[in-house]
């Protein structure tokens, strides 16, 4: 479960948008909505524990019960998608994928980690191609099994598919929807656009009381 109680950001001392409480359920994708500028992207970072130094938080943010707004970014278990899905250039994709795996962790079991999540996103074989070398779709897949590959305890989605055709956005939209829930996690989900959210709660971030 994570859960936000009263939280605000400020800038300045001016409240980037009233006190937000939010519970999510394993499984369940809560979504986020606003114009641009209203703190969407800056929520996402303060949940992840990313937040820029010029912002002030008030409130908390819990996870499975455990406060985390203490913790640093790497110990939150909080996986983060964005618009611009960041795939190294320089980098194949199982190496894009292995990135996103605990360093500790043995050289065969990460390959292994790495043939399952390809299988799961319809791209088996595809370990040593370059990622300038998929199709928006295949990058989109890929991206979203690398966020999922540290086995976060909740993701967070950044406008994930508002880069996408309309096709391809449907597309990709029902395999996102379909492989957080089968994971079990809660998920937050901010956009600009009510197509891109999925049925549940829909909160919006600029007509909350003030
Ligand atoms: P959204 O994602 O909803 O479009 P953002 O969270 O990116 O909005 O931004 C919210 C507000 O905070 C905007 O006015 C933006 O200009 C400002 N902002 C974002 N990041 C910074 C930063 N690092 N320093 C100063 N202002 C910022
Ligand atoms: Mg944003």
């Amino acid at each position: 479960m994570l859960k936000l109680e009263t939280v605000q950001i400020y800038i300045d001392g001016r409240p980037l948008f009233s006190s937000l409480s939010l519970e999510i359920k394993p499984g369940e994708i809560a979504s986020i909505m606003g114009p641009s500028g209203c703190g969407k992207s800056t929520l996402l970072s303060a949940i992840c524990g990313n937040l820029a130094d010029v912002f002030v938080l008030s409130g908390d943010v819990s996870l499975n019960e455990r406060t985390i707004l203490a913790l640093p970014m790497e110990k939150r278990r909080i996986g983060i998608l964005f618009q611009d899905d960041l795939l190294f250039p320089h980098m194949n994709i199982a190496e894009n994928l292995a990135f996103a795996l605990p360093s500790e962790m043995e050289k065969p079991e990460k390959k292994e980690k790495i043939r399952e999540a390809l299988m799961k996103a319809g791209l088996s074989g595809f370990e040593k191609r370059d990622p300038e070398t998929l199709s928006g779709g295949q990058r989109a897949r890929v991206s979203l099994l690398r966020s999922l590959l540290a086995e976060p305890e909740a993701i967070l989605l950044d406008e994930p598919f508002s880069k996408l055709d309309q096709e391809l956005k449907d597309q990709i939209r029902s395999f996102v929807f379909e492989t957080i829930r089968s994971m079990d996690i809660p998920a937050l989900l901010v956009s600009h656009d009510h197509r891109d959210c999925p049925q549940g709660q829909i909160i919006n971030l600029a007509n909350q009381g003030e």
